[in-house]
């Protein structure tokens, strides 16, 4: 089974990859976004001043030498994060967690919502191929959809919105995508890193994804599987009044358009967050 899953795995997400791919981007000089293929991983830390830093999300699968060799050339030969936290559990944002917990053996931050995706106990729904005519819809239902198992590792963030190793950052749940779904906020500056419970890119769309053409949506339609919820966290987003984002994909965004941008997603979310059918619509 496991077998399969992999093949399957490997067969159908060659192509997705974009022409972010391996790149990395100062948003700010503590908040560092490296694109692996097609999802974004952050580094919140400044390497010019204690070098502390941690690591949110974890990017695809089999990307974990990648990410040391990242971490090491921003923060140093040695240089090893004082924790992770993860958005949610999708394969795209957890796919290296287990490989880098085997080198580091440090602590994972979620949401007890996600846990049982984290600990082995619960699968997500399948990708559902109906929400988009876009190509990675379509191919959606391959991706994997298995939970991981972390239960050594994973602990539930503190209730009251702060987060270990991240002085100045609240998390935010923001559900919908995912039941435990959160995204991180920075208040002074207004930095704001929001998984996918909004992104930058039309994440259905393969040309899209590869060419990382900037355009707000709501989630990734054919992996949501609650739009009440995830309408209302886009709203919460929206009323924290971002400065900057960092989104699980696409590239950063900010100022004037990410304002209009956000406000416009409020406004249309029916047309351009929600898909018109789908399994998880009703
Ligand atoms: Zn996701
Ligand atoms: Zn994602």
């Amino acid at each position: 089974m496991e077998h399969n899953q992999d093949s399957k795995f490997e067969e159908t997400f060659l192509p997705m990859t974009s022409v972010g791919n391996g790149v990395g981007m100062a948003v700010l000089p503590d908040v560092y976004c490296y694109t692996d293929k097609i999802v974004n991983l952050v580094l919140v830390g400044d390497p010019n001043k204690s070098g502390e830093f941690v690591l949110i999300d974890t990017g695809m699968p089999k990307s974990a030498e990648k990410i040391m060799e990242m971490i090491q050339e921003h923060f140093g030969e040695r240089a090893i994060p004082k924790a992770i936290v993860l958005t949610h559990g999708h394969f795209d944002h957890v796919g290296s967690v287990a490989e880098l917990l085997e080198e580091w053996k440090i602590p994972v931050y979620a949401h007890e919502l996600e846990l049982p995706f984290l600990t082995g106990q619960c699968d997500y729904p399948p990708g559902d191929p109906n929400v988009d005519s876009g190509l990675v819809a379509k191919l959606s239902p391959m991706f994997p959809n298995h939970g991981i198992n972390i239960s050594d590792y994973v602990h539930v963030l503190p209730a009251d919105g702060t987060i270990p190793n991240m002085p100045n950052w609240k998390w935010v749940h923001t559900p919908g995508h995912t039941p435990g779904h959160i995204s991180l906020f920075r208040e002074h500056d207004r930095v704001l890193i929001a998984g996918d419970a909004f992104v930058t890119v039309k994440q259905e769309s393969l040309y899209k994804v590869m060419t990382q053409t900037q355009e707000i949506s709501g989630p990734p339609k054919y992996y949501t599987t609650d739009w009440e919820a995830a309408f209302e966290s886009v709203k919460k987003l929206e009323a924290l009044k971002p400065q900057v984002v960092v989104t699980g994909h696409g590239l950063p965004m900010g100022g004037e358009e990410l304002a209009e941008s956000l406000w416009y997603l409020v406004e249309h979310f029916d047309e351009i967050g929600r898909p018109k059918s789908g399994r998880y619509v009703n």
